[in-house]
């Protein structure tokens, strides 16, 4: 493995060029699993932002908008190879800066391979269609890209968020600027580094670290750009959605959940098990599409109980590089949050709990998974979205009331059904309100392949998938009128 730091990372890409933040200032990251200092960051603001939007606009006007699919296509197969060379170099930065067990991280890296191969491949096979129309007439629709897009990325999963929405957005040939997350932003410099490695021109990418309310806020509001792709929070979304509509910006937000598990008493137990925990506590419960909520029906309730709760007495939680099933949270303030949400837990009954290993250093925002019992679906645990390792068992007789409780909160990212009974499997695949709903299974090992977002406050457009190339453009009716 090669020194992790390989390039600078107090610098920002601006139309090619490696450069420092125009205000001179740096933003200190930490490792989330011991609290020390990793680096400096730069502290991008709104004349950065500004410069990479025309760096980008130029781009696309200038030598990557003249580009055909197939040359994209290829830039981005010979980045997907690169980021594959440097995978464990990949994983280790997101290790250190976003403080996920090492092989979680790697499984990171290899996604951020395969989105890039996938849209490599995409590319050039993104087609319009021709339109039976009135005689004398040929009419075909054309996509094209939407021009230059901001992306504003979160620190829980960058290099998958990174490759789902900056590379469907270069396969379409749009220029990008990035801004990633002020508590981790490591990986997608390196991406940037590999970007121009595999030959993409100066300009086509732009990446800008800075604080959320600074440079994030200046690429949202500004006229230059033509689509905004937001991941985090509701009401940084909102506010995202309410700064692009300013300038009529079509926006995608994915905005997390509060995702539910449904388990029937006619399910298999054996395999849904291992995905009922894992759904919660994977990235130490700091995924948008987490599954915090359980739902038992009443026959096989206390079974998974018990073996849920046996499964949370082996989780063991500590730093990053001892790559156990859970790491430290992001930030000692995400720590308190999630704390937050444990004490309004305090009138509920803990059915199991993990361990915090003896080495863990206490400076390391570490808290303990915890899953608890018999809660009714209005107690805020069972609605709030805790981006943390906390799950909720709620018991049920009924599908209907199943059902009613799986669509009670306001979110609607990813359901999961787990039964025998495949018409139930059909009717609650329609009633589930939701962006994706998992049959026996839970989240399909997370292909690159499958449309994915959400409804209600989760958000609204879809990303990964086709479905995010056509997000990325736009559609075009020529009629023709040759009589
Ligand atoms: P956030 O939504 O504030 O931050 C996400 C991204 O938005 C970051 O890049 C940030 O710099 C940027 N941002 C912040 N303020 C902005 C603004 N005014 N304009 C434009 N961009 C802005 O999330 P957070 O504060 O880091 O986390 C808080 C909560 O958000 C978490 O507890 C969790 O519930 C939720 N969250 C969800 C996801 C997800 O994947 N859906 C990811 C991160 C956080």
């Amino acid at each position: 493995m090669s020194d992790p730091l390989w390039f600078d990372p107090a610098l920002c890409l601006i139309g090619g060029e490696w450069k420092g933040p125009a205000s001179g200032q740096t933003l200190t990251l930490v490792n989330p699993s011991d609290g020390s200092e990793l680096c400096q960051i730069a502290r991008g603001s709104e004349r950065d932002i500004d410069t990479a939007v025309l760096a980008a606009r130029s781009a696309r006007d200038g030598a990557w908008g003249c580009m055909t699919a197939l040359e994209r296509g290829r830039i981005l197969a010979r980045l997907g190879h690169l980021v594959l060379e440097r995978v464990d170099d990949l994983a280790q930065l997101e290790a250190t800066d976003v403080g996920k067990p090492l092989s979680q991280a790697r499984a990171d890296a290899v996604a951020l391979a395969r989105y890039c191969e996938f849209y490599g491949g995409a590319a050039d096979k993104v087609m319009g269609e021709t339109i039976p129309y009135l005689d004398g007439y040929t009419v075909y629709t054309l996509r094209e890209p939407h021009g230059v897009t901001g992306h504003i990325v979160p620190w829980n999963y960058p290099m998958q968020i990174i490759g789902r929405s900056v590379g469907a957005a270069l396969a379409m040939g749009n220029a990008c600027v990035l801004k990633p997350a002020e508590e981790a932003c490591l990986t997608a410099l390196a991406f940037a580094h590999l970007a121009h490695e595999a030959g993409l021109p100066p300009g086509a990418l732009n990446v800008v670290p800075g604080l959320g309310g600074e440079a994030g806020a200046a690429l949202s509001a500004h006229p230059g750009v033509d689509h905004i792709s937001f991941t985090g929070s509701v009401a940084t979304g909102a506010l995202v959605q309410q700064a692009a509509g300013r300038n009529v910006v079509p926006v995608t937000l994915e905005l997390g959940g509060k995702s539910p598990q449904l388990v029937f008493d006619d399910a298999d137990l054996d395999a849904a098990l291992p995905f009922l925990v894992n759904a919660g506590i994977q990235n130490a419960g700091q995924t948008c599409s987490a599954s915090s909520r359980i739902l038992v029906q009443q026959g096989v309730y206390e079974q998974v109980k018990s073996r849920m709760a046996e499964a949370y007495g082996q989780l063991t939680v500590g730093p990053a590089m001892n790559d156990l099933r859970v790491g430290p949270l992001i930030s000692e303030r995400q720590k308190q949050i999630v704390n937050g949400f444990l004490e309004k837990g305090a009138d509920l009954a803990i059915a199991g709990q993990g361990r915090i290993v003896d080495d863990a250093p206490v400076s390391g925002a570490y808290v303990q998974p915890t899953l608890f019992a018999d809660v009714g679906s209005d107690h805020v645990l069972a609605q709030d979205e805790i981006f943390g390792p906390v799950q909720v068992l709620i018991p049920f007789e009924t599908e209907e009331q199943a059902l009613t409780i799986a669509n009670s909160t306001e979110y609607g990212l990813v359901a999961s059904v787990w039964t025998r009974d495949g018409a139930r499997q059909m009717r609650l695949a329609k009633g589930l309100q939701s962006g994706q709903v998992f049959i026996n299974n839970y989240g399909a090992g997370g292909g690159v392949e499958l449309p994915f977002g959400g409804v209600g406050k989760s958000g609204h457009g879809r990303e990964k998938g086709f479905e995010a190339l056509y997000g990325f453009s736009q559609l075009k009716t020529v009629a023709a009128y040759h009589g």
